[in-house]
């Protein structure tokens, strides 16, 4: 009985994972392309509340966010584009239209945002990101003082970002959906965390209060994220 439930699942399997490699074929390389996937939310949607509302965690997540996978699979077949990792295709993002780099950008940028909000969080840092914000920006309130500056002076869409470059420690914010791995990007570096400031991310709850979406993100930080990206 489990013989044959295992084999009939194979099967399914293989035939599932056959299917799925035919579109590889019409770019006529064994290589299959970047495809880039919507990771799975790390909690629920109500999870990050109050300081993040359930019906804007919801609608970012799955309309905002699966729009932009959808978009740039979409472009990466479209356009053939034949760059086969994420770093490669932010490094060449000069040479992308609008459409994949404006939905690269916004499927890549979601995908860390998540990652690095938890519910339950601490509010403050600890260990070693204490010690490398305290060497970069003097304290962690300063750390905190640039972010929010960086954030609020972001005029319309982008985001802020705390990156590594080499062994510096960098704040600032890109436009639209745009991130410090492009090769066009102003601002750049391995990010370490990053804050959606696009009305969508915060506008149901707060309006036209971004401050206050700023100042209250700060409890849903994960540290923990960070200080793994740290290394
Ligand atoms: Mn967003």
């Amino acid at each position: 009985m489990e013989t044959i439930n295992r084999r009939k699942f194979v099967k399914q399997t293989v035939t599932a994972a056959a299917a799925l490699a035919v579109p590889a074929s019409v770019f006529g390389s064994t290589t299959a392309p970047l495809q880039f996937t919507q990771l799975p939310l790390p909690y629920t949607t109500a999870a990050l509340e109050p300081y993040i509302d359930g019906l804007t965690m919801d609608i970012h997540y799955s309309k905002h966010h699966a729009a932009y996978i959808k978009n740039i699979n979409e472009a990466i077949a479209a356009e053939n584009i034949s760059f086969t990792t994420e770093k490669e295709f932010f490094a060449n993002t000069s040479k992308l239209s609008a459409k994949a780099r404006n939905n690269g950008g916004g499927a890549w940028n979601h995908n860390f945002f998540w990652q690095v909000m938890k519910p339950g969080a601490s509010g403050t840092p600890y260990g070693k990101v204490v010690a490398a914000l305290d060497g970069a920006f003097g304290s962690v309130p300063k750390f905190i003082e640039q972010f929010n500056a960086a954030a609020m002076s972001r005029f319309g869409s982008g985001w802020a970002w705390l990156v590594k470059d080499g062994n510096t420690l960098k704040v600032g914010s890109t436009p639209n959906q745009d991130n410090p791995l492009m090769d066009v990007s102003e601002l750049k570096g391995t990010p370490l965390l990053a804050l959606d400031v696009w009305e969508h991310a915060y506008y149901l709850k707060y309006q036209n209060k971004r401050n206050e979406y700023i100042a209250n993100w700060w409890n849903v930080v994960n540290w923990d994220e960070v200080a793994k990206r740290l290394n």
